[in-house]
């Protein structure tokens, strides 16, 4: 599988956590955005690929014109070989997206839609900087329903500022109730550059400990597997069925192609990305540049070591008749000492027959096993 990723770099205002490359107040600059990215699209050198799943993410990218996402699908349309079954995503923050431009979406053939929830709690989403309330976020929900939209994804965060267990459960019950096919949870991480790394390095913001964040961990996994929510990826869970196809690509190192300001490609057995700022990106095409020019071809140790630890993090494992296949080389002689270590010793690891997979209960600290995986 292959799939096109198309990054959106503009958001309504910058969450208190957040260090992904989107930027507030250019909005204006989206129309220039957009020509830019069709054209390197239509320039691309990977073009006719075939490719079995497009994801517009961001940054939010329905704070923008609904009519550019849609003048680029049809230009990846026209440029690549896009399968007919599809899974096409395009991410959503409840507040930038009424049932007018949903509808739009949906009839654009957009047929997954990814919505940032992150809590039930208003107090919470305000405190971590987000525009809108749970009522906004529901209200998005069933006018997704409504446009047509059978399969969704909700994305929520533990390890907030103030967050009690009990505010976790309230809203993977909110959740699952609402019943989305997809649920992705993410442990809030205090990265550098943000206003949340300022306040935590003056002492200013407390978040809840490893053991508070472990156990709001468990609860997710068996509240949502109880309600029929299948973990498949440490962070992600579906209903059958509902796996996220895009991102599978990634953790089985499938290749994608990245257009659009920061985006990354793994394509031809090498990696590269787009230059980040907006004016930056326009320019960077309009001068007839390539990502792809100049990068270099991944060593073949790299690539099996990314097998590995990419892989680990999925439920059903790592492949060793795939790793033979891809490699020509058998996974336990490669990876003799690691996996000894994590089958025999640790027993982190467990493997039922061609599947070597993190046993449950260790999930929590898969970091730490799948560092062992870097040779
Ligand atoms: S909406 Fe998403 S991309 Fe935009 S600032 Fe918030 S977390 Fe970052």
């Amino acid at each position: 599988m292959a799939g096109i990723y198309i990054h959106i770099p503009f958001c309504i205002k910058k969450c208190a956590y957040c260090d992904f490359n989107s930027y507030p107040d250019i909005r204006d600059m989206s129309y220039s955005f957009g020509k830019a990215v069709i054209s390197e699209i239509k320039n691309s050198p990977y073009k006719n690929k075939r490719i079995d799943t497009v994801y517009i993410g961001g940054g939010t990218p329905t704070c923008i014109d609904e009519n550019i996402l849609i003048d680029i699908l049809a230009a990846v349309r026209e440029s690549f070989d896009v399968a007919d079954s599809a899974e096409i995503t395009v991410e959503c923050n409840p507040g930038t997206a009424d049932f007018k431009k949903l509808l739009a979406l949906r009839r654009a053939g957009i047929d997954r839609l990814s919505i940032g929830c992150q809590s039930a709690d208003d107090m919470l989403l305000k405190k971590i900087g987000r525009i809108h309330t749970f009522e906004d976020f529901t209200n998005c929900f069933f006018d997704a329903r409504r446009a047509g939209f059978e399969n969704i994804s909700v994305d929520l965060m533990f390890g907030l500022p103030g967050q009690t267990s009990g505010i976790w459960r309230d809203t993977l019950r909110k959740i699952t109730e609402i019943g989305p096919e997809h649920i992705s949870a993410y442990s809030l991480k205090i990265e550098e550059g943000t206003p949340f790394f300022e306040m935590k390095s003056r002492g200013k913001l407390s978040v809840p400990d490893d053991d508070a964040n472990r156990e709001m961990y468990d609860t997710a996994v068996e509240l949502l597997n109880d309600r029929g929510y299948c973990r498949y990826e440490i962070s992600n869970f579906s209903k059958a069925g509902f796996e996220s196809l895009h991102n599978l690509i990634y953790w089985t190192l499938g290749e994608y192609i990245g257009f659009g300001a920061g985006a990354h490609s793994f394509a031809g057995g090498r990696r590269f990305s787009n230059p980040l700022g907006v004016s930056d990106y326009i320019e960077f095409v309009s001068s007839g540049g390539r990502a792809e020019d100049g990068a270099e071809r991944e060593s073949e140790t790299d690539l099996m070591c990314e097998f590995m630890f990419l892989g680990l993090r999925l439920d059903r494992g790592v492949s060793e008749r795939e790793f033979k296949k891809r490699f020509g080389k058998d996974m336990r002689g490669v990876f003799k000492k690691p996996l000894e270590k994590h089958l025999n010793v640790t027993r982190a690891l467990e493997t039922d027959g061609d599947n070597i997979k993190i046993r449950p209960e260790y999930t929590y600290v898969s970091n730490l096993i799948m560092s062992d995986f870097i040779l």
